[in-house]
């Protein structure tokens, strides 16, 4: 065949041409690349939970396949799964939610694309506060949009000021994607920081908005929690509120994510949903089921648990030479500044000029796996996931510091 023939049968999709694979599951394949080849590797770059799913929930899978519930559910999911959704959401968010406004997916990031997949048009923007989740900006890029990065450093708490936003709305503006408490820095936006940027929103009805809270529950220091729609209920029209039981009840591998928003859009999302998965996997619907509805201590307890590991995580990272890391007030994340680590070279004589090779180094000659902050659109920085024991999160944070000290240069 000739080289055009091969050429034509290969060109991919634009979108997905153009689209970066995600860069946290690139590191986790590298971690797993380096264990079968036999190198001990203890892995702060997952953002998942290492609790077992609680004992009630996994039960209720079980129960559920003895149950012969092994069969399609309707593609917006249980009725009574979304039934304690919009229950969810009225007790925890303060949201009035009717259960057919909401929709349940395979995961949060299906609720993501679902919504911006529905919506998005050729030359639509979509504003994404960096630092983000690395997935945002390639969502957008693979449902035909154009992310609109605004820098959030260190200076604003890595948070999304009213100005910043005003300064980045357009009339191609489609939606704004927040994420409280952040993924990759632990940023937590206030209630009046929230309504601030409700003030500017409000004054542009063109701007959807979605509330990525994931991480509602990891919420430290006696914080309170706020989402969008909640501050501000002239907004709730135009707010897609998305959550999951992934990072609250240590469920990542049930798949489970769901949302609330504007009947037009949650039923537009499910039109599309039909098309494609037909809906999220009947077993893990009940067992979500039973994590809303049942006992809640769980969130509780894990709360407790990663505030400890982040006093004691961000401790030792200060201590190591060259790191900084302010103090995360929420998710499972530290976000350590590694400037004063670029332009040195390490034991095995790697000069490292970017926070890449920072992370590749410590993968290589430290064992520890990180995530590099330019990544999720600032650097030069690294991201430490915390969802591991104590045992070996000291263990990963003295091999960091021994990097660290051991550089010249
Ligand atoms: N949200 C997690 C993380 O950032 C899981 C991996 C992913 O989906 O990116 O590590």
């Amino acid at each position: 065949m000739h080289d055009d023939a091969h050429r034509a049968q290969r060109t991919l999709n634009r979108f997905l041409a153009d689209a970066r694979p995600s860069a946290t599951y690139q590191v986790m394949d590298r971690v797993a690349a380096r264990r079968a080849a036999g190198h001990a590797v203890i892995s702060l770059s997952a953002g998942e939970p290492d609790f077992d799913t609680p004992a009630h929930v996994r039960a209720a899978g079980i129960a559920a396949i003895e149950a012969g519930q092994t069969r399609y559910t309707q593609v917006a999911g249980l009725r009574a799964l979304r039934e304690a959704i919009a229950a969810k959401f009225a007790r925890e968010n303060g949201l009035g939610v009717d259960w057919r406004d909401t929709l349940v997916c395979s995961g949060g990031k299906q609720v993501i694309f679902n919504a911006l997949a529905a919506t998005l048009n050729a030359g639509d923007e979509v504003i994404v506060p960096a630092p983000y989740w690395v997935s945002y900006p390639e969502i957008v890029q693979l449902c035909g949009g154009q992310a609109i990065t605004v820098a959030c450093g260190a200076d604003s708490g890595f948070k999304l000021t009213p100005r910043a936003l005003a300064a980045a709305i357009t009339p191609r503006t489609r939606w704004l994607i927040l994420n409280s408490p952040s993924n990759p820095t632990g940023a937590v936006y206030s209630r009046a920081e929230l309504q601030a940027l409700a003030e500017v929103l409000l004054a542009h009805p063109q701007v959807l908005v979605l509330s990525d809270d994931i991480y509602e529950h990891l919420i430290f220091d006696g914080l309170e929690f706020f989402t969008l729609a909640q501050v501000e209920p002239r907004l709730q029209p135009r707010v897609l509120t998305m959550n999951g039981v992934s990072k609250a009840y240590a469920m990542t591998g049930w798949r489970i994510g769901f949302g609330t928003g504007p009947r037009w859009l949650i039923e537009a999302m499910e039109k599309l949903q039909g098309q494609q998965t037909s809906g999220a996997c009947t077993i893990s619907q009940h067992a979500a089921l039973a994590a809303l509805t049942g006992p809640q201590d769980f969130v509780r307890e894990s709360r407790a648990v990663f505030q400890r590991r982040r006093d004691m995580v961000v401790e030792l990272l200060n201590q190591a030479p060259g790191l900084h890391c302010a103090v995360p007030q929420g998710a499972f994340y530290a976000f350590a500044a590694c400037a004063g680590l670029l332009g040195k070279t390490t034991p095995a004589g790697t000069t490292l000029h970017s926070d890449e090779d920072v992370v590749n180094a410590l993968l290589d000659e430290a064992g520890v796996a990180t995530v590099h902050g330019s990544a999720f659109g600032l650097g030069p920085y690294i991201r430490i996931a915390y969802a591991l024991d104590d045992a070996s999160l000291r263990r990963a944070c003295t091999a960091i510091r021994t990097f660290c000290a051991a550089l010249t240069g």
